[in-house]
Parts: structure tokens; sequence; C-alpha cells
């Protein structure tokens, strides 16, 4: 067995869906390759839930305000410093935290951090910024960040009962389900996928749809699947397309064609946003 061989199974071993065969072969490759041990530690932790809590995202827009607001309370209102001092020593994000949650309040009359700060946003950044490289150790990373655990397609449904989309055993093309998972996006849940086709990694994440979705520096520029229209980002020849409907922001990560192979597999995993046809009077949100 081969580590590419052994990686693609690790998901599995480690859920203990294997058979004793196979996992008497992973087991002896571990023996003697660390990379795979270590990925396998990686994996585990993961499982266990030990992920780093998610930073604050916060919305551009607000920055400037924060800034501002920072600015002015250095220079004028000098009692807060050594309290904000104190409570967010060395963690900008935790003061811009505290910030967005004064802001927000203030301006919104909103009464939780959850509500401002969390869940009105998606963060694609670590994602896009380590896919060139290994996508889904990307993925990975994106997944720790949103505290994955993981699910099953049932379980998936049970938790985001308010959200549509499917994660069928085999997609279109012959992508094959590889582990389910649960995130939490701030106070709402979403529920990622991976699959696997011969070592062709495709990834899918279903969320709220929320007003924000970070991309770090990638472009983020409309697109059309099928009939619908969306929004893609390109990295070299891994796209993150993202289909909307007024309960599920359907993101799908792969290398697939979008004129050829990307609609199937859309409606494989959104079943309700494409279940009418081009001839039906539906609207895009
Ligand atoms: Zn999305």
């Amino acid at each position: 067995m081969c580590c590419e061989q052994v990686e693609r199974q690790l998901g599995r071993y480690v859920d203990d869906e294997i058979s004793a065969a196979e996992r008497e072969k992973i087991e002896t490759h571990l023996g003697f390759c660390s990379s795979c041990q270590a990925e396998l530690e990686e994996m585990r932790e993961l499982v266990r839930g030990i992920a780093q809590p998610p930073a604050v995202t916060v919305p551009d827009f607000l920055w400037a305000s924060i800034a501002r607001r920072l600015d002015k309370t250095d220079r004028t209102i000098s009692p807060a410093r050594p309290l904000r001092r104190l409570r967010f020593r060395g963690a900008p994000w935790a003061i811009a935290a505290g910030v967005v949650l004064a802001v927000g309040l203030s301006m919104f009359g909103l009464s939780s951090l959850e509500s401002t700060a969390h869940a009105s946003t998606v963060d694609f950044g670590v994602l896009l910024d380590a896919l060139p490289l290994d996508a889904q150790k990307a993925f990975r990373k994106f997944l720790m960040r949103y505290d994955a655990k993981p699910s099953t397609p049932v379980a998936a449904k049970r938790i985001a009962s308010a959200l549509n989309f499917d994660t069928p055993p085999v997609l279109p093309g012959g992508f094959r389900l590889q582990s389910v998972y649960e995130l939490r996006i701030g106070g709402t849940r979403g529920i990622a996928a991976a699959y696997d086709r011969d070592g062709e990694f495709l990834a899918a994440v279903f969320h709220p749809p929320m007003k924000h979705e970070k991309f770090g520096s990638h472009e983020n520029l409309p697109c059309v699947i099928g009939d619908h229209c969306g929004h893609k980002v390109q990295v070299g020849e891994w796209k993150l397309v993202h289909l909307t409907d007024p309960t599920t922001c359907h993101c799908l990560l792969s290398r697939v064609d979008e004129q050829s192979e990307m609609p199937a597999v859309m409606a494989a995993i959104a079943p309700k946003l494409t279940e009418t046809g081009p001839t039906s009077d539906h609207h895009h949100p």
C-alpha cells in the first residue's frame, strides 16, 4: 500500500468502517510511515473535536468603524485602556470582537455577539489559500476552523433540518462519499461532505445563506451552472462554486468541468434547487 491509498482510507479507518484485511494493511503501512502517522493523528484530532475555536471574523464594512473607535478610545476615553489591555491582551481579534459587539449593539440593537460577529460570515480564505498545495488538507483546515464533528448522512439531515441538501453515497460521475461532518458556523449549523473518485477529491459545504462569505484575497465571480446563477472562486484548477436558494448556500469544491459534469453533481447535492426545470417559473434569490 502506498501513502496515497492509505490517506484515502484513513477516514474510514478512524471511523472503523473497513475490513480486517484493509485494517491490517493500513496498520502495516503506519508502522513505518511517519507522514501517514501524522496524517492519522491530525484526523483523530479532528474526530475528537479538539479543533481550535473559530476565529471571529469581522465584515469589511465594520473595520473602518472599528479602527475609528479604537483610535478614539486610545486618545480620548482613557479609562477603557487598561481594562481592554487586561482582558484582551495580545489578542487583536478579541478586541475586534468586543468592538464589533459594541458597534453591533449600538448600530443594530442586537443583543448577542453570536448574531453580530459570528453567524453572518463564512470564511473560505483558509481553504482557498491552501488549495494549490493539498486540497484535502485545505479542506480539513476549513473543517477545523468550523469545529467539525464527524456525522452521517442521516444524522446530518436531522441536525440541519432547515437546510436543503443531500449527501448521496455516490454522485454523478462516480464520486464516492467518504465522510460527512457537522459544522458550527457561529450560532448556526452547517454540513460538509467529502467525496473521492480514484483519488480525485470533491467536497461540498452547506450552510444557511449569509450576508458575508469571505474568500481572502481571491476574487468571487458570477457563474452559471445548468440554469442557475451562482458565484465561483477559481484557484488553479480548483473551483469553489456557490449556488444559493432561500434556505441554503450549496458550496461545491471540485475540479469538475462546469459545463459538462458540474450541473449533474450540483443537482445531486442540491435537490430542491434543481428539481424545477428550465421552463418552470422559479426565481433566484
Ligand atoms: Zn457558500
